[in-house]
Parts: structure tokens; sequence; C-alpha cells
């Protein structure tokens, strides 16, 4: 969950399973969240809504760790 401030700029993101939260100070976190949107369509149970949500890193690796299949994998090389 993402609040924003009066002029709509990002002050904090809060992870929706377990209230973790982490305020953005000038862009920075110190914590990485996974940011969900999801516009559901005519064969969903949920036309024309769309969901957001967000997870710790500690939650994602829960949500993760039940997959039938594991996530694909990649590692970036950074300069
Ligand atoms: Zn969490």
């Amino acid at each position: 969950m993402r609040i924003f401030d009066k002029e709509q700029k990002l002050i904090k993101i809060i992870c929706n399973q377990c209230g973790t939260s982490e305020d953005v100070d000038g862009g920075l976190m110190k914590k990485e969240f996974v940011s969900v949107e999801k516009e559901w369509g005519y064969f969903s149970d949920k036309d024309t809504q769309i969901h957001r949500f967000d997870l710790c890193e500690a939650c994602y690796d829960r949500l993760v760790a039940g997959f039938c299949y594991p996530v694909e994998l990649e590692r970036r090389l950074e300069l």
C-alpha cells in the first residue's frame, strides 16, 4: 500500500500482508517491496476492477515458497 502526500509524492510504502512499513526519504528506501498491479478483465469475476498491493521481502519469500514452480531467476550484472 502506498501513501502519498498532498502533492502526490510517495512518502511511505506499507506491506499489505504484515503491515511493515518504510518511509520514502527523498526517493530512497532501505527496504525493498514487490508492487503488483492487476487490471482485471472480462474473463475474470472482477471485470473493470484494478487491484494493487505491495509486499515486503519477507512476505514475498513466504509467498513464492508456496509456488509449485520456482520463480524465474536472472542475475543482473551491475557495474
Ligand atoms: Zn510483509
